[in-house]
C-alpha cells in the first residue's frame, strides 16, 4: 500500500494536491482506488447536421469565427463557431481564455462534448479538443471519466492514475483460489489497472466484475461481525408502552394505516424486549414513516431519555424539526426538541451543545452534525436515520457509540427488494411499511418533449392560480458542479419571464449556504414561495403537501428509482398532482423507460423493471441503489453476484471465523485494512 500523500508523484504541487483532496484523494492508494465513473468510447466523428441534443459527441469541422473572449459574472468564456458540409454549432468554455491559441480561424479540429440547446441552435459546452491525427490515434478506444472539480479535470487526473499505478508495488492476490477460480475473477493488481485503463469493453467489465466481488465480500465479512457483535447486547434502556402514546396517537389528525401499526407494534415490542433494538423500517416515499419514528422517539422521551434522528441533508432535518415542534404543540406536549446542523453558528451549536449535555433537550434533529464529537449526550437511549442509505455503516456505529448502545432505528425508501435488504442489512431487523395511507389521490404523469414546455408553464400558472405549488427540477449538467448552479439561475430567470409576476419563483441548489437553503425551504413550504427550481437536492424526503406539480426537465438524464423518488415529492396532500418529465433525448428507448413510471407508482417494481431494460454497458450509467456503501457494485445490476457472495462470506465465517488458515491469512489482512480495525478485536 501506498500511504504517501499524492504529491509524492511527480508534476502534483501543493495546489493540485487540494484539488486531488476535495476528490477525497489523498494518498496515491486513494487515487488507485478513486475509479472512473464511466468510460468514453471515442467513437468515428458525426457529421454536424447528425449531432443530437442532450448527447455527446464527437464532430470535425473547420472554424469559422475569430475566437472571442466574454465576462460573464466571474466568468470568462470563450466562444466560437465550427462548420462542416452538413451544418454549425456554437462552441463555449469556461474559465479557458488559454484555449483561444489553439482556436485559430480556419483550422480544421475535432470537438467532442455534450450537445447543449442554446436558444434555437445547437452548441456545445465545455468540449475536448483535438486535432484530426491525435484523434484518430485514441479514436475507437475506452478512456476513463473521473469525478471531475473545477481546476482538475479529466486528463490530468488520468495521468496522475497513470503514474500512480506505475510507481506502487505489485500487490500479492489475497482471495483463496478457490474461490477466484469458482467465479473466474481475474486477479486483483490486474483488475486494478483495467478498471483505468482497459483496452476494451470485456476487460473492463472483468475487472469491475472482480472488485464488485471484493466489495460486497468485504461489506459483507463486516456486518456479520457486526451482527455477531451486538446480538446479545442488553439494552440499558428497556421501555415498555407509554399511555401518553395512546392519546398522542388518537389525536393524530388521521388513523394509521394497518401497515404503520404493525411496524410501530414491532418497534415497540424491540423497545420493551429488553435487548438492543436493531431495525430498519423500509417503506415507498409517502409511506408515513415519520410518524412512527416520531412515536419512538416521545415513548424515549417519556422514559426520561433522550432520543435523536439524523436525516441526510440540512433541509430535511429542519422540516423533520418543524413537523415535530407543530405536532408537539398541537397536542400541548412538553418534551423539549432541538436542533443542530452545520450551517449554525459556533455560538448556537455550543448553546444546543450545552442544552443536550444538560438534559434540557428530550429529541435531537440534525444532520451529520449529530456524531460530531463535541456532541455529549445524556442516556441517549434512540438514534434514528432517517433515509439510511446515505450515512455509511460506520457512521451509524460512530453515533452509536455516543451512549451506552442506544436502540437504533434505520428508515429508508430505497426500493430494494426483500431478499436483497436481508443480505444487505444483515445486521438489522427488517419492518416493512407496504401500505399508502388511504386517501391520496394517485399522481397523474406525462411524459413530454421540450416542445410542451410552454403548456406545461401554464399549466403550473393554472395550478398555482388554484392554489397548489410546483417543483421544476432543473437539468443537471454533471460535468461541473459550477455549471449546476448556473443552469438553476439561468432556468430560473427564465421562468420568472415566462410567469405572471404575482408567482414568486425561487431556486434551490446543492451549492447553496445551509441558511440559504433552510430560508428558500421554509418559504415554499409555507406558500410565499409558489414555484421552486431546484437540483435534485429535494429528492430526498421533504415534504410540502401543498406542491401539486412536479415538472422534471432532462428526465432522461435520471435513473427511474430517483425520477419515482422525485415524483415522490407530490401527490403527499388531498388535491390532484400531477408529475410532468420532459425528455429531451427524443429516443425511443428513453420513451419507453420513462413510460415504465406512466404505468406504476410502486418503487420495487419500477426499479426491477428499470433493471431489465438496462444492459451490462449501462452499469456505469445510473446508479439505482444511492450510495450504500459501494463505489463500484450496484445492488441491482450486480444482484446475482451479491446472492454468491453472501453465501460465500458465510461459509468463510463458518469455516475459519477468525480467519486463521494458511489460505486466508492475506484475506484477513485486507479485511482489516477494509475495517480499520483488528479482526480480533472486533469480533470478540
Ligand atoms: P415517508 O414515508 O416518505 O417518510 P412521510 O412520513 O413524510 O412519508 O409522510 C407523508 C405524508 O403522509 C405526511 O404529510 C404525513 O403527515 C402523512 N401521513 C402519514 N401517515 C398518514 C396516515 N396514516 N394517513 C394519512 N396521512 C398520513
Ligand atoms: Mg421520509
Amino acid at each position: 500500500m501506498n500511504r504517501e500523500p499524492v504529491t509524492s508523484l511527480k508534476g502534483i504541487g501543493e495546489k493540485t494536491g487540494g484539488l486531488f483532496r476535495r476528490l477525497g484523494v489523498e494518498t496515491v492508494e486513494d487515487l488507485i482506488h478513486n475509479y472512473p465513473r464511466a468510460y468514453d468510447a471515442y467513437e468515428p466523428a458525426l457529421p454536424i447536421g447528425q449531432a443530437k441534443e442532450g448527447k455527446v459527441c464527437t464532430i470535425c469541422g473547420q472554424l469559422v469565427k475569430e475566437a472571442a473572449l466574454r465576462q460573464f459574472k466571474n466568468m470568462q468564456i470563450v466562444v466560437t463557431a465550427v462548420k462542416d458540409l452538413t451544418g454549425s454549432m456554437q462552441l463555449a468554455w469556461y474559465n479557458m481564455p488559454y484555449l483561444r491559441t489553439t482556436l485559430q480561424m480556419g483550422k480544421i479540429l475535432v470537438f467532442r462534448g455534450r450537445v447543449v440547446r442554446k436558444g434555437n441552435r445547437l452548441a456545445m459546452e465545455q468540449p475536448e479538443v483535438f486535432t484530426p491525427e491525435s484523434y484518430g490515434e485514441i479514436s475507437g478506444s475506452l478512456r476513463p471519466v473521473y469525478g471531475q472539480t473545477k481546476g482538475l479535470g479529466n486528463k490530468a487526473i488520468a495521468k496522475a492514475v497513470a503514474q500512480a499505478l506505475k510507481s506502487r508495488e505489485v500487490e500479492t492476490e489475497y482471495l483463496p483460489e478457490r474461490l477466484r477460480k469458482k467465479y473466474r475473477l481475474v486477479e486483483y493488481p490486474c483488475a486494478i489497472e483495467k478498471i483505468h485503463f482497459p483496452a476494451n469493453q470485456e476487460e473492463m467489465l472483468g475487472a469491475r466484475k472482480r472488485l464488485v466481488f471484493d466489495e460486497f465480500l468485504f461489506f459483507l465479512l463486516a456486518v456479520g461481525l457486526w451482527k455477531e457483535k451486538r446480538q446479545d447486547w442488553k439494552s440499558r434502556y428497556p421501555m415498555g408502552p407509554v399511555r401518553e402514546l395512546e392519546c398522542f396517537q388518537k389525536n393524530l389528525p388521521y388513523d394509521l394505516t394497518g401497515a404503520q401499526k404493525n411496524v410501530l407494534a414491532e418497534v415497540q415490542e424491540d423497545l420493551a424486549s429488553g435487548a438492543v433494538m436493531n431495525r430498519l423500517i423500509q417503506g415507498d416515499v409517502g409511506s408515513g414513516k415519520t410518524v412512527i419514528a416520531v412515536m419512538a422517539l416521545l415513548q424515549t422521551a417519556f422514559h426520561g431519555y433522550q432520543g435523536a434522528m439524523m436525516a441526510p441533508t440540512e433541509v430535511l432535518a429542519k422540516q423533520h424539526f418543524q413537523s415535530i415542534q407543530e405536532l408537539f404543540a398541537s397536542q400541548g406536549i412538553e418534551k423539549r426538541v432541538v436542533l443542530v446542523t452545520g450551517s449554525m453558528t459556533a455560538r448556537e451549536k455550543r448553546l444546543v451543545y450545552e442544552q443536550i449535555a444538560r438534559h434540557e433537550a428530550d429529541i435531537i434533529i440534525g444532520t451529520h452534525a449529530l456524531i460530531q464529537e463535541k456532541v455529549v449526550y445524556d442516556k441517549l437511549a434512540l438514534v434514528i436515520t432517517d433515509e439510511q442509505h446515505r450515512f455509511g455503516v460506520g457512521q451509524r456505529e460512530a453515533l452509536g457509540q455516543k451512549g451506552a448502545r442506544p436502540h437504533v432505528l434505520v428508515m429508508s425508501a430505497t426500493p430494494i427488494p426483500r431478499t436483497l435488504a436481508i443480505i444487505l442489512y444483515g445486521d438489522l431487523d427488517i419492518s416493512v411499511v407496504d401500505q399508502m395511507p388511504a386517501g391520496r389521490t394517485p399522481i397523474k404523469n406525462c411524459v413530454v418533449d421540450t416542445g410542451y414546455r410552454d403548456r406545461a408553464y401554464r399549466f403550473i400558472e393554472k395550478e398555482v392560480a388554484a392554489g397548489g405549488q410546483a417543483y421544476v427540477i432543473c437539468p443537471m449538467v454533471e460535468e461541473s458542479e459550477m455549471m449546476d448552479a448556473e443552469n438553476v439561475l439561468d432556468y430560473t430567470k427564465q421562468l420568472r419571464k415566462k410567469l405572471p409576476p404575482g408567482i414568486r419563483v425561487e431556486y434551490l441548489h446543492g451549492k447553496m449556504k445551509g441558511r440559504e437553503k433552510n430560508q428558500v425551504m421554509e418559504q415554499f413550504a409555507s406558500g410565499e414561495i409558489q414555484v421552486l427550481v431546484s437540483t435534485t437536492v429535494v429528492e430526498v424526503g421533504v415534504n410540502v403537501p401543498n406542491a401539486t406539480v412536479m415538472m422534471i426537465e432532462n428526465a432522461e438524464r435520471f435513473g427511474l428509482a430517483q425520477l419515482h423518488q422525485l415524483r415522490g415529492r407530490v401527490g403527499r396532500g388531498e388535491r390532484q398532482s400531477y408529475c410532468i418529465m420532459v425528455d429531451s433525448s427524443g429516443e425511443e428507448d428513453t420513451r419507453k423507460r420513462l413510460d415504465i413510471l406512466n404505468r406504476s407508482n410502486d418503487g420495487f417494481y419500477i426499479a426491477s423493471e428499470d433493471l431489465k431494460l438496462r444492459g451490462p454497458g449501462d452499469i456505469f450509467g445510473q446508479r439505482q441503489s444511492g450510495d450504500l456503501a459501494f463505489q463500484l457494485a450496484d445492488i441491482f445490476t450486480d444482484a446475482d453476484l451479491l446472492k454468491a457472495v453472501s453465501e460465500e462470506a458465510r461459509r468463510l465465517r463458518e469455516e475459519d471465523p477468525l480467519l486463521e488458515k494458511e489460505g486466508h491469512r492475506a484475506l484477513k489482512q485486507k479485511l482489516e485494512e477494509y475495517l480499520g480495525l483488528s479482526y480480533e478485536k472486533l469480533s470478540l
